[in-house]
């Protein structure tokens, strides 16, 4: 594949190892000021859009895991990565069709998005046809935004019983997109404590523009796309990811 940036795109990302390097930095230093290990918050590099050389740049810097949103796109760049670099870890980190269930449980090892009963009860069979069960994030759309995929806030409890009675400690944790124009802290910190209260020890949550914030309220997992690989030629298709998100990548 050749450059994915569109003719006239203003400023060159930097390269990634050096943008991977600038991110870890600013992780450890945000795990730190919140009295937390820098080892506690995984990276996860988000590579949509971009192509399979962006990823083998990121693994030979040192990335191992990537979260991609599109189960198709996923599986066209990554399986084939898995024999170089057994350490590879994919997440399945984007809305989830039922009918992509069956070759997202197969590619992925994490699935961010569970977020409906109808996703589950395919998830389910899907693991059952596949021999395998990745791990799995409840989604919550904590701003209960109708365009936005994850469970409501008022039916999280129950729907995070039910997936822990169908999966059991495959439910690891939760994830959250919070509304693009809102201060996301609040968001950040209603998840954590629902994770709190279910036991759960896993938070996917906070972006490029926000990591930081979402690391001082408990994050385990950064998900972070241009900060690290540059523009995106294009949001996903879903429209979960606001125009704010295409942004120059800070240095
Ligand atoms: C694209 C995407 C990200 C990364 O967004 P950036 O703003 O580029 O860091 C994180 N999470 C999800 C679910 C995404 O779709």
């Amino acid at each position: 594949m050749t450059t994915m940036f569109p003719a006239g795109t203003p400023a060159c990302p930097p390269p990634i190892a050096a943008a991977l390097a600038g991110i870890r930095r600013r992780i450890a230093a945000a795990a730190r000021r919140a009295g937390r290990a820098p080892d506690a918050v995984t990276l996860v590099a988000v590579s949509k859009f971009h192509p399979q050389s962006s990823v083998l740049d990121a693994l030979r810097a040192g990335q191992t895991v990537f979260g991609e949103n599109r189960v198709q796109e996923a599986a066209e760049k990554f399986p084939a990565l898995r024999g170089d670099w057994p350490a590879l870890r994919l997440h399945v980190i984007g809305g989830l069709q039922t009918n992509k269930a069956l070759e997202a449980v197969r590619i992925a090892d994490m699935i961010e998005s569970l977020d409906r009963p109808a996703l589950a009860v395919a998830l389910a069979r899907a693991a059952d046809r596949a021999g395998r069960l990745p791990d799995l994030l409840v989604q919550v759309n904590t701003g209960d935004e109708s365009q936005k995929s994850g469970v409501p806030r008022a039916l999280a409890d129950a729907f995070i019983d039910s997936c822990r009675q169908r999966f059991g400690d495959a439910v690891r944790g939760l994830m959250c997109i919070p509304p693009a124009e809102a201060d996301p802290v609040p968001h950040f910190r209603y998840l954590a404590e629902l994770g709190r209260t279910h036991g759960l020890a896993l938070l996917s949550m906070g972006m490029s523009a926000d990591f930081e914030a979402a690391i001082a309220a408990g994050a385990t997992h950064v998900r972070v796309g241009s900060a690290i690989f540059g523009h995106r030629p294009a949001g996903p298709p879903n429209g979960a990811i606001p125009p704010a998100c295409l942004a120059a990548p800070e240095s």
